[in-house]
């Protein structure tokens, strides 16, 4: 299977993720949001899809930026944006590399990170996607010499974790800021969607 076809295998698994955790994720974004992020997501990725079907793409970097235009325009709030700016920065990030290594693929997520944080604006303990993937970012570095494989695998551990360090938080972005201390004792949504697409993408590669 080439780089292409394993990108295209992670998205799938991305787009069935989404469609499994669609109730879990629409649960958390109920305690402490509008309940809508897991079919939000669901709609985002089955967009995806279709738009892949529609026009295939030729490299790794293609196929991100197809996902990123699907969840521009298919997913909406808060999620949307964000998620469509990571998948276009780390679509950027590849362009040019038609076998990218690990250290490619880390680098492709380190700019989804920072895609992520310029737009939103938040940081580590905000309680925000950004608490999933900031650590993520961090392992995959340190994981890197490993090969494409057990780096995402590690990733998707940290961000695992990283959404679990939600729990005790009160938001500083998002809907759920509004609630103050009421969002304590709550996962994120959104650092739970993120850790869900790593474990994905990393189980997908894994083969
Ligand atoms: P909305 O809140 O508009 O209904 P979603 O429910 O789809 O959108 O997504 C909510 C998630 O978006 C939150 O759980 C959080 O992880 C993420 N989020 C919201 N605002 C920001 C932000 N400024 N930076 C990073 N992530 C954010
Ligand atoms: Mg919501
Ligand atoms: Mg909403």
């Amino acid at each position: 299977m080439d780089a292409t076809e394993k990108t295209l295998e992670a998205v799938r698994a991305m787009a069935a993720a989404m469609e499994e955790r669609r109730v879990e994720l629409t649960q958390l974004d109920a305690a402490i949001g509008d309940g809508d992020h897991g079919t939000n997501m669901h709609r985002g990725f089955r967009a995806a899809l279709e738009r892949l079907q529609a026009s295939p793409p030729g490299t790794p970097s293609e196929v991100l930026k197809a996902v990123s235009m699907a969840l521009v325009s298919r997913v909406g709030g808060a999620a949307g944006p964000l998620y469509g700016t990571a998948f276009l920065r780390a679509s950027s990030a590849l362009s040019g590399r038609e076998e990218p290594s690990a250290a490619d693929v880390a680098a492709a997520l380190e700019a989804a990170l920072a895609g992520v944080k310029q737009r939103g604006r938040a940081e580590v303990g905000d309680k925000t996607m950004v608490d999933a993937l900031e650590p993520a970012v961090r392992a995959a570095r340190q994981a890197e010499g490993k090969g494409v494989a057990a780096m995402l695998r590690a990733a998707a551990e940290a961000a695992g974790e990283g959404a679990e360090a939600t729990v005790p938080l009160t938001a500083r972005k998002g809907r759920a800021s509004y609630l103050g201390a009421r969002a304590a004792g709550h996962k994120d949504p959104g650092a739970a969607s993120t850790a869900y697409l790593l474990a994905a993408a990393a189980r997908a590669v894994e083969g």
